[in-house]
């Protein structure tokens, strides 16, 4: 016998043992001690699970499907099975920086048998822990921003509609006009960014060469709240709703038209579950998709690059559009579109959902890389000249995952300025 193997711990053997004849002496009859389970502990757990909407939290049988569609776990240790894991072996999430890792991108509630709900989960844990004082402190600086300034920028209230001063066409504020078919929620980046304003001049020439009876709300729109309720801060969110929904209700409009992913899931879900706001409401992309008779021969200017598409998670998970963007691209002429192989209800997340905007510094100390440097990777993988978005986080966070990963070669582009450059035939590239 191998005395070396003496040596393992928790292993028990017979050094003699012979059954039915059959000699089993030594290694032959080996076994595993009893792992000691009742050291488990139930109680954090349910410290989660007993929080109004975590409830779910508890239903994990540990089946491990949600970790491969983690998109936090592809560059990092992550997923719902791990988080409880962690619970269950003596972690208290609530003071513990997993809890800030979720983007709430829904991917993991998608294929859970159990239907343990992270989306729901993670806002409710993460609202006690704010309470708790333990928020990292560049979220808190956003949420700082949001209260005082009225978005997580701090840009000047006063300064919202200063981006109209750019356009070549004209953008009604409601205040002047009272009425108009269509109220565009602009929202906060594509105010403030520099990259989002581009998205906003080019929406603004699309809305005025269709002819569109529109107008945005100027420096009465203050930002929809609902990244920040995800992220643990559910009064500030409430406030911002009591905002928007009183000035939503001063004026006369048929249609209300977001620019973000964001917004929509604000707007048609949060506010209407909330506080019964139901009103028509469109992303973008389906509004322009719905007037593609009329826009398509607009679009005279080639666009002659191999373009992927990233779809929000805000926008094809949460609420299931998945075809109106790419309606839009494909009736670009010359536009090759190419899909990525995490696409459509299994597409990657850019990290920007759930407050994660505002966590990059916080998040890179416990992943491998960034998750937008991840799908930018993968874009560039899939032979992509363009990588085209329709979420005003995404822009600003893939253009940096762009140059960080070296691939400045890669353009990132909203579908409203793919639009604008086939409309007008600037800015194309070679
Ligand atoms: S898929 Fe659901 S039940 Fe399975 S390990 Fe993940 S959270 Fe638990
Ligand atoms: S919601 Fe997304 S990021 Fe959060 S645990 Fe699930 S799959 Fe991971």
């Amino acid at each position: 016998m191998d005395a070396g193997l003496d040596k393992v711990e928790g292993i028990l053997e017979k050094e003699v043992a012979i059954v039915d004849g059959i000699d089993i002496s030594g290694p032959w009859n080996r076994m595993f001690e009893q792992r000691v389970i009742w050291e488990y502990t139930p109680e954090l757990i349910e410290k989660i699970a007993s929080l109004p909407g975590a409830e779910s939290f508890a239903w994990c049988y540990q089946c491990a499907k949600c970790v491969p569609v983690c998109p936090v776990d592809q560059v990092g240790d992550y997923g719902p099975r791990k988080l409880y894991r962690m619970a269950q072996t003596g972690v208290d999430l609530l003071n513990h920086d997993a809890l800030w890792l979720c983007t709430t991108c829904m991917n993991c509630v998608r294929v859970c048998k159990k239907v343990v709900d992270m989306v729901k989960i993670m806002p409710a844990a993460r609202e006690q822990a704010v309470l708790n004082g333990f928020v990292p402190e560049e979220l808190q600086t956003a949420f700082e921003n949001t209260a005082k300034y009225g978005n997580p920028l701090g840009q000047s209230q006063r300064k919202r509609a200063a981006w109209t001063k750019k356009s070549d066409v004209p953008v009604p504020i409601m205040k002047d006009v009272k009425r108009a078919e269509v109220l565009w929620y602009v929202g906060s980046y594509p105010s403030y960014h520099p990259r989002g304003i581009d998205a906003s001049l080019a929406a603004a020439r699309i809305f005025n060469a269709l002819g569109v009876d529109f107008a945005i709300l100027g420096r009465e729109e203050k930002d929809d709240g609902d990244s920040q309720r995800l992220a643990g801060e559910l009064g500030l969110f409430e406030m911002l709703a009591e905002h928007n929904l009183k000035v939503f209700e001063k004026y006369d409009w048929d249609l209300m038209v977001v620019t973000g992913p964001h917004e929509y899931n604000a707007f048609k879900k949060e506010y209407k579950e909330r506080f019964g706001f139901d009103r028509p409401i469109q992303h973008y992309t389906q509004f322009l998709a719905d007037r593609l008779d009329q826009l398509k021969p607009m679009l005279k200017h080639e666009i002659p690059l191999k373009v992927t598409f990233h779809d929000p998670c805000y926008l094809g998970r949460h609420h299931g559009e998945y075809d109106a963007p790419r309606a839009l691209l494909q009736a670009i002429p010359g536009l090759e579109l190419v899909e990525m192989g995490r696409c459509r209800e299994n597409g990657y997340c850019c990290g920007g959902g759930g407050g994660g905007m505002w966590l990059d510094s916080f998040t890179i100390n416990h992943t491998t890389m960034r998750l937008s440097e991840r799908r930018v990777l993968e874009a560039v993988a899939y032979g992509a000249d363009v990588l085209a978005v329709c979420c005003p986080f995404e822009v600003s966070r893939f253009e940096d995952a762009a140059k960080s990963t070296g691939n400045d070669q890669l353009k990132v582009l909203d579908i409203l300025e793919l639009l604008d450059m086939s409309m007008r035939g600037v800015g194309l590239a070679a």
